[in-house]
């Protein structure tokens, strides 16, 4: 479990740290319109049903952590590198404010927000690269 959400720590394709056990939706972290909830919970089904037909997963690869200014991030983890969408809240209310995703030193994305505020779920996507130091991400706020 994570202790932020109060969910289940999950990989991107939704799978928690049990083999063939999927979570989506409120579940994992509150959602504030159900759009953004219907169209991940669509390919965490896809996910669920390849695992029953198949019987395999991939482990995690990567850990995502919540840096400066970020309360929370979901997906924790990432088994598979390229386009991830990454959903997170700050801690506080800004304006102009850098969301940064990095890997070590190296910034992997950058994106100016003119508003930022906890109760507004933000996602972005990214397209990680095969090598990442410490396999780990971060995303925090400037
Ligand atoms: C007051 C309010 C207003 C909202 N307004 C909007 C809006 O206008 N537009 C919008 O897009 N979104 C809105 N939302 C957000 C939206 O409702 C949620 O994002 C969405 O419903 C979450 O879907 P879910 O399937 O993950 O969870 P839920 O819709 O909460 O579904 C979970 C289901 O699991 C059941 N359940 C719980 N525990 C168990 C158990 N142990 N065993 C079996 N069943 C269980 C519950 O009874 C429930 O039916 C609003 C939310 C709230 C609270």
């Amino acid at each position: 479990m994570d202790r932020l959400t109060a969910g289940p720590l999950v990989d991107e394709t939704g799978q928690t740290s049990i083999p063939g056990i999927y979570a989506c939706g409120n579940v994992l972290h509150v959602y504030d319109i159900v759009d953004q909830l219907s169209k991940e919970a669509k390919s965490v089904g896809q996910a669920a049903a390849a695992y029953i037909a198949n019987g395999q997963s991939q482990l995690p690869l990567l850990r995502v952590q919540a840096g400066a200014g970020i309360k929370y991030v979901v997906p924790q983890q990432i088994s598979a590198h390229g386009k991830r969408l990454l959903s997170f809240r700050v801690t506080t209310p800004g304006r102009n404010k850098y969301i940064i995703v990095k890997s070590g030193r190296k910034t992997i994305k950058q994106q100016i927000k003119q508003r930022v505020n906890p109760p507004e779920l933000i996602q972005l996507e990214v397209n990680l690269p095969p090598l990442l130091a410490g396999n780990t991400i971060k995303v925090e706020i400037r």
